[in-house]
């Protein structure tokens, strides 16, 4: 096999949780392994480098995680990194760990940090998409975006039954409170006749126009589909701007934090798997300061700039396709 000058690595997760970390842990752990390099897990985020937790990995550490949500690495936010001084101190603690990289499961905010720490004190580090919010600009797909819609999809049929047997106006709250990619997907794969979605605002009235509408041609019952935006709780004030317009008496239905828990579908579990694996690929060959993402059926590299600079579009197509669909 062909030398590399990286001989121990670290993996870590950080910021939100998402269902399918597990499954990027384990691909990690076991394709360095397979390269005979030395793996430590960092437990709890950039937390855990300030306060020296670390966790040696083997083969069996990983046994039978695959399947299971959250991440056996914790994650936290942790506050001291946004500061030069801790970032040192923690480049310091790697350092004397004997650590030649890292690797960063977790969303843009954590890549910021891994980015630093390379740009600071010449840290490896790799970054791996880890969020239900889909978010990151880059890649197709983030690890556990997956999972959370068929949990928000699943919810959204029960209700579905409810709504229609009582001909009612439900508002469903999913997650995403910068970006509507959980909602855009949920809305069409639901069938839901509206679909708000921070990126794109949808008028009160023009929505109020399109449930009257589909009840003029004998549907009796609606789900309106809203990201939670700046403020979870939003689809209560929709709801009563809504009654305000048309005097409907919508429902409200919040699904909240079961959207990032559960069992990694077997989208997500093969993402996370080759997202997990690639990462270790490239460090092992000298990369540094980007994100492994997926682009098509293809691994990419994005330098960890490149996903600040730009902003990931949500694709408008499919909520406009929804409310075609709907009628
Ligand atoms: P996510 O990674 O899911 O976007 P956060 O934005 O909360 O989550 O970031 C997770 C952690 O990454 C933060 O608590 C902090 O420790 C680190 N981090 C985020 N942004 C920065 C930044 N600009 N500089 C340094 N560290 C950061």
């Amino acid at each position: 096999m062909a030398m590399s000058s990286i001989q121990k690595i670290a993996i870590m997760t950080s910021g939100g949780d998402a269902p399918g970390m597990n499954a990027a842990i384990r691909a990690s752990v076991r394709m360095a392994i397979s390269k005979n390099l030395e793996v430590v897990g960092i437990i709890g985020g950039y937390s855990g480098i300030l306060n020296d937790q670390y966790q040696p990995l083997q083969l069996r550490s990983v046994a039978n995680i695959i399947q299971r949500g959250g991440t056996i690495l914790k994650t936290a936010r942790c506050a001291e990194f946004f500061k030069p001084e801790f970032r040192k101190i923690a480049a310091d603690k790697l350092r004397a760990q004997g650590i030649d990289g890292i690797i960063c499961i977790g969303g843009d905010g954590s890549f910021r940090g891994a980015h630093l720490l390379h740009q600071e004190h010449s840290i490896k580090a790799i970054g791996v998409p880890g969020t239900i919010d889909n978010d990151i600009f880059g890649t197709d797909y983030t690890i556990g975006f997956d999972t959370a819609v068929n949990t928000a999809l699943d919810a959204i049929d029960r209700i579905r039954d409810t709504a229609a047997s009582h001909d009612r106006l439900f508002i469903v709250e999913v997650m995403g409170r910068n970006s509507g990619f959980i909602a855009a997907e949920v809305g069409l794969a639901g069938g839901a006749e509206v679909i708000f979605a921070p990126e794109y605002l949808f008028p009160i009235d023009q929505a109020v126009n399109q449930i009257k509408s589909a009840m003029s041609k004998g549907k009796m019952s609606s789900i309106i589909i809203t990201a939670e935006g700046q403020k979870s709780g939003r689809a209560y004030d929709l709801a009563e701007a809504i009654r305000k317009k048309s005097g409907f008496d919508a429902r409200v239905c919040i699904l909240g934090h079961v959207q990032r828990g559960g069992s990694p579908t077997a989208a997500d579990r093969v993402l996370a798997s080759r997202l997990g694996a690639g990462a270790v690929e490239a460090l092992w060959s000298g990369e540094t300061n980007c994100m492994i993402g997926m682009n098509g059926s293809k691994l990419v590299k994005v330098p960890f700039e490149f996903i600040y600079n730009n902003k990931k579009e949500n694709p408008r197509e499919l909520i406009d396709l929804a409310q075609i669909l709907s009628l």
